[in-house]
């Protein structure tokens, strides 16, 4: 079916807004308004959402920002989610997809989680026809981003 990303990153969005003000993070939307729909799931693509944002507020230390765009790029819808926070080592990134897999046990310990959140980000994202991606610098922050086809081909 039709999804509307712009609804489903606004309700996601409403859903973190008490973490984020306790933790005095900064949470911005860049959003247009009118962004065309993609097919889908709706409830797996705010699933999507809900694991990124979950993981950007839980990775980004207290008074840092999270941003969260959406914009169409040629044939794709592009929503990217981005933090200024701890950051993940250049060794680390091929394997954060990965079932399980957590960078520094011991810090993720305390932070709690079992290293399933991004696996699943992948499967649903993989399952929509769309690709993630992530680029990170450690003690700056990430940036993690996914495209999806759009459900009308843009016309010429
Ligand atoms: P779960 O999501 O199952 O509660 P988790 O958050 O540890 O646990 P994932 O969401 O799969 O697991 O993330 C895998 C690992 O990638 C995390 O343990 C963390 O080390 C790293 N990571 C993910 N997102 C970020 C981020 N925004 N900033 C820094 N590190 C991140
Ligand atoms: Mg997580």
């Amino acid at each position: 079916q039709p999804v509307n990303m712009v609804d489903i990153i606004n309700r996601v969005a409403s859903l973190f807004r008490p973490q984020a003000k306790e933790k005095e993070l900064t949470l911005s939307l860049e959003v247009p308004r009118d962004l065309p729909s993609v097919y889908g799931d709706p409830d797996m693509l705010a699933q999507v959402l809900i694991n990124l944002l979950d993981n950007a507020i839980k990775y980004t230390p207290p008074r840092g920002s999270i941003t969260i765009r959406a914009m169409v790029l040629e044939d794709e819808l592009r929503v990217e989610v981005e933090d200024t926070g701890i950051g993940i080592p250049a060794e680390s990134l091929p394997r954060i997809f990965e079932r399980f897999y957590r960078v520094d046990k011991a810090r993720s310990r305390e932070l709690g989680g079992f290293g399933i959140g991004l696996a699943i980000v992948k499967h649903i994202i993989r399952a929509h026809g769309g690709k993630i991606e992530v680029e990170s610098t450690p003690g700056k922050g990430s940036l993690f981003y996914f495209t999806l086809p759009l459900a009308e081909p843009a016309s010429p």
